[in-house]
């Protein structure tokens, strides 16, 4: 630790805050400031956070304070082997509170509602007040975001986009956006057609250093117990890292991340997909540098702009929105359950046993690498549990613990809203609802495996195609209050009493085995080995 004279402030720098560029900075006197971190087993266990997850914010944290000792920052850091090691966040503080007696204690606002509030707790009992100062990370304060939202009935993210647009100045031509229109998601859809995606080149992983590789070994003796693997650890844990992750993408897979975006292909767990998000949501990145370089890229004819502004959207909208929601609604948020969905989340969710193969691809590849693209998450992932009708706080903390790239501000508002409609329309304008059909258009995934997705029932079944219509079966009355569901609710209407019957029995036998006979794939396996 630091010299034993009069401390001026102690600055909190959180797991997710890994940026020399935030206000925590400004005016740091070297001398008379110290920065405070903190590994602790609480973070990890308050959900039952996966491997990947966990060695990465530790290889994070720990190459980041490095970086500022050599820089000749001071920085009071507990590691997780560290005898002392009080095991939460808030007992840490109080602990080296008592000890340093600095004169003030401030923090970068926090990505999660529950650290904020046990941060203010510990301050304040041990007699100082907690200064939070904003994110400048992000490009829509929240102060902004309820600014946006007072006075509107409905809040819909493409009106918030436009604005984010026009106000900072991305992908705009004088006052109009660029190629005359906001949005080229039409342009967007594509699938991979019988030839598959082809070679796509991405960034060989980050060979892990000493330290990545000290923590790997942490990792896996600590948190033997813990879902996922660290075989294949290869994320950007450095901003350099960080950087380079950004430019392959831009070089290698901007042109094609448009189009293909919402596709999905059998043993391909990355595609055309940025890989970045950890990097920006652990501020190893900024999004404009991210935007600005996107941009760059078609202005110079690299890539077109279908791709580029589908990225961007993600970026300024998508992101910068989903926060703007987390901060106006938290802490209720995280309580709704508009669907009153109560089963529980299938066992199967840690381990990827199941005889589903889309289910077994997206879930083994996110207990593997801690990743799954967007449309894994939303329509294989999140679809199965919202059509079960799991409880989407369930459904949350198996978000918030498997992924990478998860910190409840951005998680949170994705799954509980987004995918599983618990905030009754607040995200999203209607469930996303489907059948395994649309899982066999966007990949390949329903030839191997033993379900036909065009059937709800018979032992043959897709249970996505069965579960589709039994969702609609129970929300029916609901759903019809929203007209975008009326064509889906018009189609069920043509489904006699004898075909609902059967439905509601084969979706309440899923119900009982959600993770259908792992024997029959195993079976299947074995024969197309054979
Ligand atoms: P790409 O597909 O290449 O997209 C580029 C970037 O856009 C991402 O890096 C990300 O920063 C941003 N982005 C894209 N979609 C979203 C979105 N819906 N919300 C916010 N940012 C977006 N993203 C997270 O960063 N953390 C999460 O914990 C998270 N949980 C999710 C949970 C569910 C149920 C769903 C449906 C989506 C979730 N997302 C989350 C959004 C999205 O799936 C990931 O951002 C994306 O898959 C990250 O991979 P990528 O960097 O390769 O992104
Ligand atoms: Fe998934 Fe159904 Fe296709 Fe099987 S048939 S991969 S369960 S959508």
């Amino acid at each position: 630790m630091a010299k034993s004279r009069k401390l001026r402030r102690l600055a909190i720098v959180l797991g997710d805050q890994l940026d020399t560029k935030s206000p925590l900075f400004d005016g740091f006197d070297k001398d008379k400031d110290l920065l405070w971190m903190a590994e602790v087993a609480g973070e990890s266990t308050h959900v039952w956070t996966a491997k990947p997850r966990i060695a990465l914010f530790l290889a994070a944290m720990r190459h980041f304070r490095d970086a500022l000792r050599e820089r000749g920052f001071r920085i009071q850091y507990a590691s997780l082997e560290d005898e002392i090691n009080q095991g939460s966040l808030a007992a840490q503080l109080a602990y080296d509170l008592a000890a340093l007696k600095p004169e003030s204690v401030c923090v970068v606002q926090p990505g999660e509602y529950r650290v904020l509030e046990a941060l203010r707790q510990c301050v304040s009992k041990n007699g100082y007040v907690l200064e939070v100062l904003p994110d400048r990370h992000f490009l829509c304060t929240p102060e902004a975001f309820a600014a946006h939202a007072e006075g509107r009935k409905q809040l819909r993210m493409e009106f918030f986009y436009r604005e984010m647009r026009r106000r900072h100045g991305v992908l705009m031509e004088d006052d109009k956006p660029a190629g005359g229109k906001w949005n080229y998601d039409a342009a967007n859809r594509e699938s991979f057609g019988k030839a598959g995606p082809g070679k796509i080149r991405q960034a060989p992983p980050f060979k892990p250093d000493a330290i990545t590789a000290g923590v790997i070994k942490l990792v896996n003796e600590r948190f033997a117990d813990h879902p996922g693997s660290l075989d294949h650890f290869g994320w950007p844990v450095t901003r350099k890292h960080a950087l380079k992750a950004m430019d392959s993408f831009i070089k290698e897979r901007l042109p094609d991340f448009g189009r293909y975006q919402d596709a999905m292909w059998q043993d391909e767990p990355f595609l055309y997909h940025a890989l970045i998000s950890s990097s920006l949501n652990l501020k190893l990145l900024n999004p404009r540098e991210v935007m600005a370089a996107v941009e760059q890229a078609w202005r110079d004819g690299h890539a077109p702009l279908e791709a580029v502004e589908g990225f961007i959207r993600q970026i300024l909208g998508w992101r910068e929105y989903v926060r703007g929601i987390y901060w106006h609604t938290m802490p209720g948020y995280l309580e709704r359950n508009a669907l009153d969905a109560k089963q529980p989340l299938p066992e199967f969710y840690w381990t990827g046993e199941t005889e589903f193969n889309c289910l077994s691809q997206a879930i083994g590849q996110t207990l593997e690498h801690g990743y799954a693209h967007h449309i894994q998450r939303l329509m294989v992932t999140g679809l199965y549990a919202l059509l079960l009708g799991v409880r989407p706080q369930e459904v949350h903390a198996w978000y918030l613990a498997v992924y990478v790239d998860a910190v409840e501000w951005v998680e949170l508002p994705n799954t509980l809203g987004m995918s599983q409609y618990g905030d009754g329309g607040l995200m999203a304008s209607k469930p996303y609802a489907a059948t395994g059909k649309y899982i066999d258009r966007m990949s390949n995934y329903c030839a191997s495996c033993p379900r036909d997705p065009g059937k709800a029932t018979g032992d043959d079944a897709c249970p996505f195609t069965t579960l589709y219509w039994d969702f609609l079966l129970c929300h029916e009355k609901s759903l019809r209050q929203n007209q975008r569901m009326s064509l889906q609710l018009r189609n069920l209407s043509r489904l006699d009493a004898r075909r609902r019957r059967d439905i509601r029995q084969q979706a309440n036998a899923i119900r009982e085995k959600p993770g259908g006979d792992s024997s029959r794939l195993r079976k299947q396996t074995e024969l197309a080995l054979s």
